[in-house]
């Protein structure tokens, strides 16, 4: 898939997906970056094969999805939503992260397992 075929099917997603968080007032933009070079500097984790990155301020509920159009360009269809998914289920678990200084891998394995009961609650429900 080229960059420009996977920021079209990203957009689309996203528009299908954002409900999630903006149902419940979170108020977000979605940063496509070329390369992982186009993520903040702050970005701790991952490096250059990080597909999303997700920043977000529970307080005000507000928050930032960045994409790497580079490594989402090597991913399917059901990854790339799953990676959409992933992001956004973030702004719903990040009132914990601001309470509690919780370590990465088990707050991504707990976001990881959340997007796929949504996303198989929803393909439930389009049966
Ligand atoms: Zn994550």
């Amino acid at each position: 898939m080229t960059k420009k075929q996977t920021l079209a099917k990203l957009q689309k997603l996203v528009k299908a997906w954002e409900w999630m968080a903006t149902h419940y007032g979170w108020k977000f933009d979605v940063v496509y970056c070329d390369t992982h070079l186009g993520f903040p500097e702050d970005n701790i984790s991952g490096g250059d094969s990080t597909a999303g990155l997700c920043f977000s301020k529970f307080r005000y509920l507000k928050g930032t999805i960045y994409f790497n159009l580079e490594v989402c360009s090597g991913l399917n269809d059901e990854d790339l939503e799953e990676v959409v998914i992933h992001e956004i289920t973030h702004f719903l678990v990040s009132p914990i992260l601001e309470a509690a200084d919780i370590p990465v891998t088990p707050m991504e394995y707990t976001v990881t397992t959340l997007a796929r009961i949504f996303k198989g609650l929803a393909s439930e429900e389009n049966k």
